[in-house]
């Protein structure tokens, strides 16, 4: 966000990576400004719903300057040239679990300017959100949720909060939850999270299962609101994610059970839905996150539910956006890119899962003034795609450039332009 692209350091790392332009005037000159000029892309703006042909985008001081049409303005920094390619907004994954540096850096590296957390320990997703905004380390920035408010709160909760030892034996009641919620406020995370049905990647729990009653959700949802945060719930139950939605929370993550009338409440109330399909296709298959053969069956009865209920959902109407609920651990094998792939599957169509994954998601995590889309005074965080993804979703996953406030943080244009 607030990060400076350097002009002579950007040529430098630009001409190691990228030779086509190394021969550009660097700073010898020191006339030259620090600006990041992208010329001839097929821009995906994350709003308008057809792209421009041929534009050019001026980035300057990380953020994105003007935009416009046909050649490089005079006298500006480094140029890119995109040709052939299609420059999109940075990826904004929804729905995560990062919880250190390197696995940060490989998200942002698949793509994933801004991450959505959903749950970590320790409050890492915090500490990275401050060294994104310094501008120091290349990852993502990031909205912080700090621990999920659960009936049994993670073994390292008590590591933060030994003064909460009486919840060792379960959260209950108002003035549990409300003490929870006030702990991660104390904390400075950006949105609360809570369970409101047991997980579906644990063997042990039943993911159709509701915990917290209607005052415990309540209780949540008016803590965190009075400090203007606001509740996204995991649900996989419908009653459980009912009970949320009527408590007011912001957005239901996973939703996989969700029926018709739950659905509907949502779209009347704006409340949006993340169904992280691809955490069911992982949850299928060996390997992966979820490498356990109680869950691989669970996944198969679960995967062609939840992308049924997406499909119901999005001809509903209900406001859909893309998370993966990954952690981007060292063997990820899935990104923002295959959850968009199964949006569009799912009946969204291209266009509309990419707005899902960029400027939808965006709204959801509430940095829509900044980032999300390509417009002029927004942060550049760009991702560009070798080939059309309206053309066909599935060249999304073939990310060749990640720009981060203005920051290259992932260049392969020095493969030639696919024809
Ligand atoms: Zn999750």
């Amino acid at each position: 966000m607030k990060r400076t692209f350097c002009f002579r350091w950007g040529c430098a790392f630009l001409g190691i990576i990228f030779p086509a332009i190394a021969a550009i005037p660097c700073g010898a000159q020191g006339v030259a400004d620090d600006s990041l000029v992208f010329i001839h892309a097929n821009l995906i703006d994350g709003i308008s719903n057809a792209a421009t042909m041929d534009a050019t985008v001026v980035v300057t001081k990380g953020r994105i300057e003007s935009i416009g049409r046909g050649a490089a303005p005079a006298g500006r920094g480094a140029v890119v040239d995109l040709t052939g390619h299609w420059l999109l907004p940075g990826f904004v994954d929804a729905h995560v679990h990062v919880g250190n540096l390197a696995d940060a850096k490989r998200a942002l590296r698949s793509g994933a300017t801004t991450i959505g957390e959903a749950g970590v320990n320790h409050f890492a997703d915090i500490g990275m959100r401050e060294l994104n905004h310094k501008g120091v380390v290349d990852v993502p920035d990031v909205v912080a949720a700090g621990y999920h408010i659960r009936t049994h709160p993670a073994d390292d909760y008590f590591i933060d909060f030994p003064q909460d030892t009486d919840l060792m034996g379960g959260v209950r009641g108002t003035e549990a939850v409300r003490r929870m919620v006030q702990r991660m406020v104390s904390r400075g995370v950006n949105r609360i999270k809570v369970m409101a049905t047991e997980r579906a990647g644990t063997p042990d729990t039943d993911p159709r299962i509701r915990v917290f009653n209607d005052e415990e959700l309540a209780a949540i949802v008016d803590e965190a609101n009075k400090t203007g945060l606001w509740v996204v719930a995991h649900a996989h139950g419908n009653e459980g994610a009912a009970a949320a939605v009527r408590a007011g929370v912001h957005s239901i993550e996973h939703g996989t059970y969700l029926s018709d009338d739950t659905l509907r409440l949502m779209k009347e109330k704006g409340v949006y839905l993340d169904p992280t399909i691809t955490a069911l296709v992982d949850m299928s298959d060996p390997e992966g996150e979820y490498d356990n053969p109680i869950l691989q069956m669970r996944g198969k009865a679960m995967l062609p539910t939840g992308r049924e209920m997406t499909a119901r959902a999005w001809k509903m109407g209900v406001k859909i956006v893309a998370g993966t609920d990954t952690s981007y651990f060292d063997k990820n094998n899935r990104t923002l890119a295959d959850e968009m792939i199964e949006l569009s599957d799912a009946g969204m169509g291209p266009m509309d899962a990419i707005k899902a994954g960029t400027s939808v998601s965006a709204e959801e995590l509430g940095v829509e003034k900044r980032t999300g889309s390509i417009r002029v005074g927004y942060e550049a965080d760009f991702v560009v795609i070798d080939r059309s993804p309206l053309e066909n979703i599935r060249h999304i996953g073939d990310v060749v450039m990640v720009v981060n406030n203005g920051r290259i943080a992932l260049n392969r244009l020095n493969v030639a332009a696919h024809p």
